[in-house]
């Protein structure tokens, strides 16, 4: 019998040797084998980390155990830690301002926002990030880290539309991950450092340092300034 699609990836993941280099492949931009790819499953249910970590202790007796396959041990730890996150702070979940006391000084520009959603922004590297979550319902940790942060820092706008873009857009949709990385990088969640401002051309230099993903998804393409009007709506 034909094993289900998630216990089939399941296997395919582990009979690979893709968990032993793990922490080295897992900030890729593009492709299969960078990272697991088990959030769609994890998201919809039809699989648990606790499943995925049984697999993964196997893989240490028989195979390897090194600091790869611990740093996907640590990843689902930060899964676990969202859930609580979100079941503690419950409504605060969706709040501007988070689980702290005063508002971040961000605003919603309706023009910045349609431009990030469809990758026509003055960043290659966030277009064509935001291009391939359009097309493919999917974008890698760093991508999702770096749109996000251009969208608190450079466009000014206010996280929870971002978080409710993503909401809308990813086949790995998760209310507790998604809306607590969001708080986490605008600054009004559980990082102690507070604002999380990635610079957006050395990330460019160190994920992507010959722009084959901003070709690939055509993030260098219809570049766009931030605002066609300026602030006494006349035309720029
Ligand atoms: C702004 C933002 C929004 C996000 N929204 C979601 C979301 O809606 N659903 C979702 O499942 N993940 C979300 N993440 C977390 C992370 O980006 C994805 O879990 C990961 O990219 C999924 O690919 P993977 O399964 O190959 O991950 P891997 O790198 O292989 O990690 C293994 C598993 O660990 C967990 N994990 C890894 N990183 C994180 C993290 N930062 N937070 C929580 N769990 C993590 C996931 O369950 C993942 O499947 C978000 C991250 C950011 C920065």
């Amino acid at each position: 019998m034909a094993l289900r699609p998630v216990k089939q990836h399941l296997q395919n993941y582990f009979n690979s040797k893709s968990a032993s280099s793990y922490k080295e492949t897992r900030n890729g931009l593009d492709g299969l084998s960078y990272s697991t790819k088990f959030s769609p499953w994890l998201s919809n249910g039809s699989i648990s980390a606790r499943q995925i970590i049984s697999e993964l202790q196997k893989y240490e007796t028989e195979v390897e155990a090194n600091e790869s396959t611990y740093w996907i041990y640590f990843e689902l730890l930060w899964r676990e830690y969202f859930q609580w996150y979100a079941h503690s702070h419950r409504a605060k979940l969706f709040k501007f301002n988070g689980i702290k006391n005063t508002n971040p000084t961000t605003s919603f520009y309706p023009e910045r926002f349609q431009k990030w959603c469809r990758g026509n922004t003055p960043y290659p590297i966030v277009n064509a990030c935001m291009k391939q979550l359009n097309a493919t319902g999917y974008m890698s940790n760093r991508g999702r880290q770096l749109v996000a942060s251009c969208f608190v820092h450079e466009l000014n706008l206010d996280w929870r539309y971002g978080a409710a873009y993503m909401e809308q857009q990813l086949i790995d949709y998760d209310v507790a991950s998604n809306w607590g990385n969001w708080q986490y990088l605008a600054g009004v969640g559980a990082d102690p450092r507070g604002h999380r401002r990635f610079d957006l051309e050395k990330q460019t230099q160190i994920y992507d340092p010959e722009r084959l993903f901003i070709k690939r998804w055509g993030g260098d393409q219809n570049l766009e300034p931030l605002d066609s009007r300026d602030t006494v709506d006349w035309p720029i």
